[in-house]
């Protein structure tokens, strides 16, 4: 199973996050979650909309 960041399209490996190669994502299942990075920017955005709707 691959794991993809929906964010930034890059994919986890034993020796961190980088990009994808085309081919392992059409043969394999693919997974989508955040790499780091994008999940502390995802966060952010998140407190900033609560904020803006309180
Ligand atoms: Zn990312």
């Amino acid at each position: 199973m691959t794991v993809q960041c929906c964010s930034c399209q890059k994919v986890r490996s034993p020796q961190g996050w980088r990009k994808p190669i085309k081919a392992e994502l059409i043969t394999k299942q693919v997974t989508h979650t955040y790499c780091p990075s994008c999940y502390s920017e995802a966060r952010l955005f998140i407190e900033k909309w609560k904020k803006d709707n309180a």
